[in-house]
């Protein structure tokens, strides 16, 4: 067991050996995000004398105003300055938070963006643990393992409601301009791929890889992300995959991909495909925004997001689908993916793409829409948005045959998906 508390100064134990700890109910002191509060991360680049390095400010209460069992909404907001940062450097930095969290000794952390969870141990609070924590660990570990790129760091904790739906919405407002600098691009249009591999610790055999027209199924990463984290880490998770021969264009499955993953899961992966989630689809993690899943009697696809905890018609709850597909495995009918990846151009274009698209949340529905009406448009189906069935049509395959029908969605008239 290797641990490191260095130069860590915080009461509870750290290091890697701590990531894939649990916290379960009969452990857990005190929760925020996963559905019950809004929990949300935010890196930003900020000017050399905007910001005091180490500084770190909590607005709002601490964790002892808080009960056994309680729940808080948490705003974490990080301010990087650094002659060689970069504004494309956020994202990748804005994913450490998810592990560096998780190295804390009895503090789990799923999720990034603004679906973050976080569950803190009785443990962890009986050994002095507070929220100010979380800012020391970011502080010192951006120093540490991003010298290159970091002079100073300043970490920011709101946990009053107003504050933390004020940050949410500039951070929200972020994503979607990090999410949008890939929008014109299109897989054809370049060589490489990337890889990335930093969800191994939870999901061994699991390779996210990333394309202009598939973003990483956290949503947290996208092509040009996984390119700049390439350029600060050469040696990091993020490596830069050859396509290579294109063995199927319409599956998009490449030679190239699948001697990389071969490799990158060692041996437990010998192949995916890029546009597919019936047929051999890549492998998922148990950080994917969403999971689509197969619905035969409705010949097409639904998909649910993490923020959704109800029943959906593919008899599966959210918790249910990452639970079963989330060790890092292939699973046909099962894929993982981003909130993004679903008006993307390649979005399971070998099944069909977005026009199989028969339920969704209405949260994500909502969430999306102006994207799903321009990407309806775009395939020839300008009413897409109104023919997606959601929780108030049904939950079930039976309760929203009819509807579909009625609307006359074209994943109907598709041919057989099970075929
Ligand atoms: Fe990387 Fe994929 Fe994990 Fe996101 S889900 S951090 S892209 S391996
Ligand atoms: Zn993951």
């Amino acid at each position: 067991l290797k641990v490191q508390v260095a130069d860590i100064d915080i009461p509870c134990a750290f290091g890697p050996a701590y990531e894939g700890e649990r916290v379960r109910g009969a452990d857990l002191y005190a929760q925020c995000g996963g559905g019950k509060t809004q929990c949300t991360e935010l890196v930003k680049m900020a000017d050399m004398n905007e910001i005091e390095d180490g500084k770190i400010n909590l607005v709002g209460p601490d964790l002892d105003g808080i009960k056994e069992g309680g729940t808080f909404p948490l705003g974490i907001f990080v301010q990087i300055a650094g002659r060689e940062f970069q504004e494309d450097f956020e994202p990748i930095m804005e994913r450490q938070i998810h592990h560096l969290i998780n190295y804390i000794q009895t503090i789990m952390h799923i999720g990034q963006r603004d679906i973050s969870w976080i569950r803190i141990s009785k443990a962890a609070i009986e050994k002095g643990f507070t929220l100010k924590d979380i800012g020391t660990v970011l502080h010192a570990k951006f120093h540490q393992d991003f010298t290159k790129i970091v002079d100073k760091v300043e970490v920011t904790l709101y946990t009053n409601p107003e504050d933390v739906d004020k940050m949410t919405a500039t951070a929200r407002e972020n994503y979607q301009l990090r999410d949008a600098r890939v929008d014109t691009m299109k897989d054809e249009d370049v060589d490489i791929f990337y890889s990335c591999t930093l969800c191994q610790s939870f999901a061994p055999s699991h390779v996210c890889s990333v394309s202009p027209e598939r973003t990483g199924l956290c949503g947290a990463y996208n092509w040009m992300d996984c390119k700049a984290a390439y350029e600060i880490n050469p040696t990091g998770p993020n490596q830069p995959i050859e396509k290579g021969e294109v063995i199927d264009a319409k599956l998009g499955q490449f030679k190239g991909v699948n001697d990389f993953i071969y490799k990158a899961s060692r041996g437990m992966v010998t192949h995916y495909n890029f546009y597919s989630m019936v047929h051999d689809p890549m492998t998922t993690c148990g950080c994917c925004e969403c999971i689509a899943a197969m619905l035969p009697a409705c010949n097409g696809v639904m998909t649910v997001g993490r923020d959704y905890t109800g029943d959906t018609p593919c008899g599966m709850k959210f918790t249910t689908l990452a639970g079963v597909m989330g060790g890092g495995a292939s699973s046909p009918g099962f894929v993982g993916h981003s909130k993004h990846n679903i008006t993307q151009g390649k979005f399971i274009l070998g099944d069909g793409g977005l026009l199989r698209m028969v339920w969704m949340p209405k949260m994500l529905k909502e969430e999306l829409k102006d994207r799903i009406v321009a990407r309806g448009e775009e395939m020839g189906v300008p009413g897409l948005f109104d023919m997606i069935a959601d929780e108030t049509v049904g939950i079930t395959e039976e309760e929203i045959l009819p509807f579909l029908q009625e609307k006359g969605h074209p994943a109907l008239n598709m041919e057989s998906i099970v075929g």
